[in-house]
C-alpha cells in the first residue's frame, strides 16, 4: 500500500464519512475544511458516526474511539496536506469552487501527493489541468452511507497514470470498499449510468398513465428477483433529487414528457411534503 497519510478536504456529509471510514481502517487522516465552524460541524457528524459504527458495524467503544483519535483537524490547507500521500476532495459540487481549490492544492501539496475527487456529476478531466499534476489525479466516488453501501467507483481521465489508478484500487479495498474500476470517463459513473435511465423509465410509465406505482414495482421485482422496484428506490434516493434531475432535463430539452413529469413530481409529491423515506412518505408510506 503506497498510501499512509490521507487528507480529506471538505468534511460535510460525504467527507466526514470518508475520513472516518479510512481512520476506522487504520489510516491517519487529516481533515481540512474552510473555517472553525465547518470543522465543528464535522466533529458533530463524526461523533454521530462513532455511534453508527457501534450499532451497524458491531464495533466496540474502544475501536470507535481509536478511529476518532487517528483524525486531525485543520483549516490551513498547507498544514493539512504537508505529508499527505493522498488527498480525497469532497467539497461542494460547484465547478468554480473545485477549480479554485485544485489550483491552490497543486501549489501547496508535496510532489508525491495524489489527488482524488469524490464528485458525483463533474468529470475529472474538467479539473486535471488545475491540479498541475494530471497524471496523479482521478475520481474516487463513494455512495452515501459508505460504511454500508461500500462501493468505490474509481475513474480515470485520459491523463491519469496507470500506476495511480492501480494504487487507488488497492487503497479503496484497504478501507473496506468494493473497488469498481472505470477505465474511461463516464458521466454518472456505472451506477448512475444505469440507475438514472431506469428510474426515469418507471416515472414515465406513471406519468403516461400506463401503470400505477405498485404494479410497476411488482413487475420489476417478480420478474428479476430484485428486492426493490424503481419507485421504492426513488423513495430512498429522495423525490427532491429525482425532481432536480427531471427538471434539468425538461429545461435543457423542452421535451413535453419531461415537463409533465417534473410538474407531476412537484405538485403530487414535493408540494405535499412527500419527499420519500426521509419524510415518512413518498410513493409509499413508511
Ligand atoms: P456538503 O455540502 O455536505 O459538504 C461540503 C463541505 O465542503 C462542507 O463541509 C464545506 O464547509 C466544505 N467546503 C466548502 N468549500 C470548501 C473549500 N473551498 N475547501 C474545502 N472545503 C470546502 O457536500 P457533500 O454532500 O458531502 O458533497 C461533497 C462532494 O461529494 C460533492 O462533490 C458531491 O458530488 C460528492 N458526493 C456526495 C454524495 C452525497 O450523497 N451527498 C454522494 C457521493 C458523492
Amino acid at each position: 500500500m503506497n498510501y499512509k497519510n490521507i487528507t480529506v478536504a471538505g468534511s460535510g456529509v460525504l467527507g466526514s464519512q470518508i475520513a472516518y471510514q479510512a481512520a476506522f481502517k487504520g489510516f491517519d487522516v487529516a481533515i481540512y475544511d474552510i473555517n472553525d465552524e465547518a470543522v465543528e460541524s464535522s466533529k458533530k457528524r463524526l461523533v454521530k458516526l462513532k455511534g453508527n459504527y457501534c450499532n451497524d458495524m458491531g464495533a466496540s467503544e474502544e475501536e470507535v474511539d481509536m478511529a476518532y483519535a487517528r483524525l486531525s483537524f485543520h483549516t490551513d490547507l498547507a498544514k493539512a496536506v504537508a505529508d499527505a500521500d493522498l488527498v480525497i476532495e469532497a467539497i461542494p459540487e460547484v465547478a468554480d469552487i473545485k477549480t479554485a481549490f485544485y489550483m491552490e492544492l497543486g501549489k501547496v501539496a508535496p510532489e508525491k501527493t495524489v489527488f482524488a475527487t469524490n464528485s458525483s456529476t463533474l468529470l475529472p478531466s474538467q479539473f486535471a489541468e488545475a491540479t498541475g499534476r494530471p497524471e496523479k489525479f482521478l475520481a474516487l466516488h463513494f455512495a452515501n452511507t459508505i460504511r454500508i453501501n461500500n462501493t468505490a467507483e474509481i475513474m480515470k481521465h485520459p491523463g491519469t497514470a496507470d500506476s495511480v489508478f492501480d494504487d487507488m484500487v488497492e487503497f479503496a479495498e484497504a478501507i473496506g470498499m468494493v473497488a469498481l474500476p472505470l477505465h474511461k470517463e463516464q458521466p454518472g459513473y456505472i451506477l448512475n449510468s444505469l440507475l438514472v435511465p431506469f428510474l426515469e423509465a418507471a416515472e414515465l410509465l406513471l406519468v403516461k398513465g400506463v401503470a400505477d406505482v405498485q404494479t410497476v414495482d411488482k413487475t420489476w421485482m417478480i420478474a428479476t428477483g430484485a428486492p426493490l422496484g424503481p419507485f421504492a428506490i426513488l423513495d430512498v434516493v429522495g423525490i427532491n433529487t429525482a425532481h432536480n434531475i427531471v427538471q434539468a432535463k425538461a429545461a435543457a430539452t423542452g421535451n413535453p414528457k419531461f415537463v409533465e413529469l417534473a410538474h407531476m413530481l412537484k405538485t403530487d409529491y414535493l408540494d405535499k411534503g412527500k419527499l420519500g423515506r426521509e419524510t415518512g412518505e413518498g410513493f409509499y408510506n413508511y
